[in-house]
């Protein structure tokens, strides 16, 4: 089973798209993390990436679509992938629908995680992750029980994300608008696409999602 995250940044898709991994077997591909790796490891595709993501702007579609296919070609993704971040464009979509179609693969369910852009700002620019095992915090809706440290490691080093700063929030949350919602109706053509409403609690949103794949 081959599955797509779609939202708004900080809709939830990173969040939902590990429990979906650990319930399915599946992979999660975040091509968001893909391109932090590239840029802490300092290569031509960081290089390239960078400036852009530093700006809130969407990569060059050749660029990631290149990544991508990749990535989706190693052994471990046979098993069936989770995309997160990826497609973001009109362009993405369709050169996904090709690469898997010559491989005889397809997407199954498209789950659209719907949040309202106003709450959008606020749920990012509170984020943060532990530092030593990633997991993740926000300072007003899921702060470390202990001030300061992680509840799962104990480790007291945390970061945020670059791109995380409300200025740049602003500038992610147009590039949603104008160049990923418009694939929403792509999907929905073609009868794949599931709306999930991801304001509600958390764990009301993973029994939501598994509902919807319980029944694929
Ligand atoms: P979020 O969904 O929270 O905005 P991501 O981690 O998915 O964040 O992406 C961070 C940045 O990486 C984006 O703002 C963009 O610059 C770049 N990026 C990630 N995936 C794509 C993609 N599929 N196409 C173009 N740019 C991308
Ligand atoms: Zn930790």
């Amino acid at each position: 089973m081959n599955v797509i995250f779609l939202g708004p940044p900080g809709a939830g898709k990173g969040t939902q798209s590990k429990r979906l991994e650990e319930q399915y077997g599946l992979v999660q591909i975040s091509t968001g993390d893909m391109l932090r790796a590239e840029v802490a490891r300092g290569s031509d595709i960081g290089k390239q990436a960078k400036s852009l993501m530093d700006a809130g702007k969407l990569v060059p579609d050749e660029l990631i679509i290149a990544m991508l296919h990749s990535r989706i070609g190693q052994p471990d993704c046979a098993k069936g992938f989770i995309l997160d971040g990826f497609p973001r464009t009109l362009g993405q979509a369709d050169a996904l629908d090709k690469m898997l179609s010559a491989e005889n693969k397809k997407i199954d369910v498209v789950l659209f995680l719907d949040v309202d852009e106003d709450i959008l700002a606020d749920r990012i620019s509170g984020r943060f992750t532990c530092s030593k095992c990633g997991a993740t915090y926000n300072e007003v809706s899921k702060p470390p029980k202990k001030e300061g440290e992680c509840d799962v490691c104990g480790s007291h080093e945390f970061k945020r994300r670059a791109d995380d700063k409300r200025e740049t929030v602003v500038e992610r949350l147009k590039e949603y608008r104008n160049l990923t919602a418009p694939i929403l109706p792509f999907y929905e053509k073609t009868g794949r696409l599931y709306k999930i409403n991801g304001m509600l609690p958390t764990a009301q949103v993973t029994a939501d999602i598994e509902a919807v794949m319980a029944g694929k």
